[in-house]
């Protein structure tokens, strides 16, 4: 390990409250810093195992009954510690904490690695379980990352079991929303940071000022907002168009609280574009206080790592095959050669002006198929 550069990506986040001013999974930092890309960021995959079965789902497809077994903890760590530049760690599934085992034999010897090391970490959740589950990782997690898209318990049951394949009845989704919600009230006032993110999708895009209001009340730090783009169960579900999204935005940015920080992932919209409506919202996001847009990890600081094979991927929903496997491979050579990739010189441009490190294949694949964004510029910023 080079200390002297860990120690100067570590510099940037030091002792910083994950913020609006300081968020370190956007890859826009390390590329001012470095002006390439680098891995900073590495997702683990550790269960597909999930008691529910949305239907936004984007790794719906591999979720399973049981899980095979896994690769070793400590191997799992030293592979992490091989990362020159990490800075942050997301755990994911299915449902991370599922099964016992895991959550103290993987997840908690992870979460204190990170601590240790000073790496920021995030657990993605459905937060529907025991709240003891919970609360043991408050003093190691940064952030705890939900799904939330309802206005009662009749939305989650519609959307959190349409693809079980059991019957759930309303009354058992019903106990289960309220334990999240009740969870959620308590991890936060324990002081668990968590971050709601609602997808805006046909289903939510009329309603998200009301669902914004719950997850205040839920006392979360931040609301995640993110268009729904068509992976996995997704695929078949209806799509919005660019206009139906912007809308949507607007309508949120117009009854927000203004305290909670508001955060917008792998929006469809560029400050490259000619259209004025788009570059319209644009600007109101970006003069918005307490509103951050921020550039997809995926494949630009981030790696996927499937703790059961140790498939190495771009992440853990792309369609692309694995890049390497952990068992053989170190994360920074494959990241080395995910940057050579083809495929990534589609999505390769950069607007330090716009502060836009481009599109990711989602979204270059349902709008932008014919667009080359490598020939494009943002405007000027006014
Ligand atoms: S970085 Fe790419 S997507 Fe972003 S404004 Fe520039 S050309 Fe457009």
């Amino acid at each position: 390990m080079n200390e002297m550069i860990r120690n100067m990506s570590q510099a940037q986040n030091p002792s910083l409250p994950v913020s609006p001013q300081h968020d370190p999974w956007d890859p826009i930092h390390l590329l001012r810093t470095f002006g390439r890309h680098v891995l900073t960021s590495v997702e683990l995959t550790v269960t597909n195992q999930c008691n529910m079965r949305c239907e936004h789902c984007a790794v719906g497809d591999s979720l399973n009954i049981s899980d095979p077994s896994k690769i070793d903890v400590n191997k799992i760590l030293c592979k992490l510690d091989e990362v020159e530049h990490l800075q942050t760690i997301s755990i994911t599934g299915g449902e991370p904490s599922y099964n016992q085992e895991t959550l103290i034999h993987y997840i908690m010897p992870i979460l204190r690695y990170a601590k240790q090391r000073g790496v920021r970490t995030q657990l993605n959740s459905n937060l529907t379980l025991n709240l003891s589950r919970y609360e043991m990782m408050i003093p190691f997690l940064d952030v705890m990352h939900i799904s939330f898209n309802y206005l009662n318990s009749d939305d989650f049951h519609e959307v959190g079991f349409v693809n079980h394949s059991g019957s759930v009845s309303k009354l058992v989704a019903a106990k289960l929303y309220e334990q999240m919600i009740s969870n959620a009230v308590q991890l936060s006032s324990s002081g668990m940071k968590i971050s709601a993110e609602s997808m805006i999708n046909y289903r939510t895009h009329r309603k998200l000022a009301e669902i914004h209001q719950i997850i205040v009340q839920m006392g979360c730090f931040r609301h995640e907002v993110h268009p729904m783009y068509p992976s996995s169960f997704a695929q078949n579900l209806p799509e919005l168009t660019l206009d139906d999204f912007m809308q949507a935005i607007h309508r949120l940015l117009d009854t927000r609280h203004p305290d909670i920080w508001l955060l917008f992932g792998t929006l469809p919209v560029f400050w490259c574009s000619s259209s004025e409506s788009e570059l319209m919202l644009l600007k109101r996001l970006r003069e918005t206080p307490n509103v951050t847009v921020r550039n997809d990890p995926d494949g630009r600081s981030r790696l996927n790592v499937d703790i059961f094979t140790g498939d190495i991927r771009v992440t853990d929903f792309a369609k692309v095959p694995p890049l390497g496997n952990i068992m053989k491979d170190g994360l920074d050579d494959v990241f080395a050669r995910w940057m050579d990739h083809p495929l990534k010189q589609t999505v390769s441009c950069y607007c330090p002006e716009a502060g836009c490190c481009g599109p990711n294949f989602l979204v270059k694949d349902m709008y932008y198929q014919e667009i080359d964004f490598q020939s494009r510029k943002a405007s000027v910023l006014k």
